[in-house]
């Protein structure tokens, strides 16, 4: 079993969707991705909150495989986060990005966390996620996610830290704008040959995860659900069963990898069919390999 060093948004968010919507709930990549994670492995989170985050939320983790030795509590506002979805929920506007007490985070990493195997860059500044890297000494796994906002102001930074990774998971529209290529598959190969990153993950939303080394590929769907209440978060969660599973089972060759998109997508499955992080709190082991069956029902012939 392989620790997990994490470092990601601590978030407070406003949801709007179709039929509904959340005013201060409980999000941010680093809160999906542990809660997602600390089902399968131990995770070691470093982040900054503001005196506003829910102490329940920061109880609860302590009561699973999460450390918080790392997280900072500061007087100020959490980052804020508000998204408002279009009708068939494959598009969101985001309507605020106000980083607060993110824009002068500087981490730090306890001493203990440095031997983490495999580390994961959730979704923040692309300089926080290099600063985290230049202080642990040589992990066994990268990986990074990053999204539009850090692409758009940050290029450069992003692309240094995607040079140092081995695991790159992002959305198709940002594999666009890295690559330039609008076609998945070709934006892909172009990724890990410019970059040189090992593997690449390409969330498709409703699609599933197409999954690559630049030599062979693997394609997972999404599981096929009659009602999405909230995509949000359903990609730090993906990444969180992910690299959970990674994590538990220390094993990186293409053929475990497979089995490690399968679980991260029978936790996006449950992440969005409810609002905030309500649906992937208290899920049992029982419900993980049941959907995994799943997975593996609708997609063998
Ligand atoms: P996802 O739906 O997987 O993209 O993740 C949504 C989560 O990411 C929300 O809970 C937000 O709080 C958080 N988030 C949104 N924008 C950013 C950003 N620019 N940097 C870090 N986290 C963000």
């Amino acid at each position: 079993m392989k620790e997990i060093l994490l470092v990601g948004s601590i978030g407070i968010d406003d949801v709007e969707t179709a039929k509904s919507k959340v005013e201060g709930a409980v999000g941010g990549a680093a809160i999906y991705f542990s809660y997602a994670a600390s089902y399968f492995a131990n995770v070691n989170l470093v982040g900054v909150a503001g005196s506003d985050f829910p102490l329940a939320t920061i109880n609860d983790l302590k009561e699973r495989r999460v450390d918080l030795e790392g997280l900072e509590i500061t007087s100020g506002k959490t980052f804020h986060w508000s998204g408002k979805y279009h009708k068939n929920m494959d598009y969101r506007d985001t309507l605020a990005t106000d980083l607060n007490v993110l824009a002068s985070f500087k981490p730090k990493i306890p001493e203990r966390y440095k031997k983490s195997e495999i580390v994961f860059l959730a979704n923040i500044h692309p300089s926080l996620q290099l600063d985290v890297l230049n202080q642990i000494h040589n992990p066994e796994f990268v990986v990074m996610d990053t999204m539009n906002f850090w692409l758009e102001g940050n290029r450069e930074t992003v692309l240094e830290v995607i040079g140092r990774s081995n695991l790159l998971i992002i959305n198709d529209s940002e594999s666009e704008m890295l690559s330039g290529n609008s076609n998945f598959v070709a934006a892909a190969k172009d990724i890990i040959i410019d970059h040189k990153v090992k593997f690449i993950a390409i969330k498709l939303g409703k699609y599933g995860v197409y999954f690559t080394d630049g030599q062979q590929s693997f394609l997972a769907p999404a599981y096929p659900l009659a009602e999405v209440v909230d995509p949000t978060g359903a990609g730090d969660s993906f990444a969180g069963g992910l690299v959970g599973y990674l994590a538990k089972t220390g094993d990186y060759t293409f053929d475990n990898m497979k089995r490690a998109i399968v679980h991260g997508s029978v936790v996006a499955t449950y992440a969005v069919s409810d609002f905030s992080v309500n649906a992937i709190k208290n899920l049992t082991e029982e419900e993980i390999v049941k959907m995994y069956d799943k997975f593996k029902d609708i997609t063998k012939f």
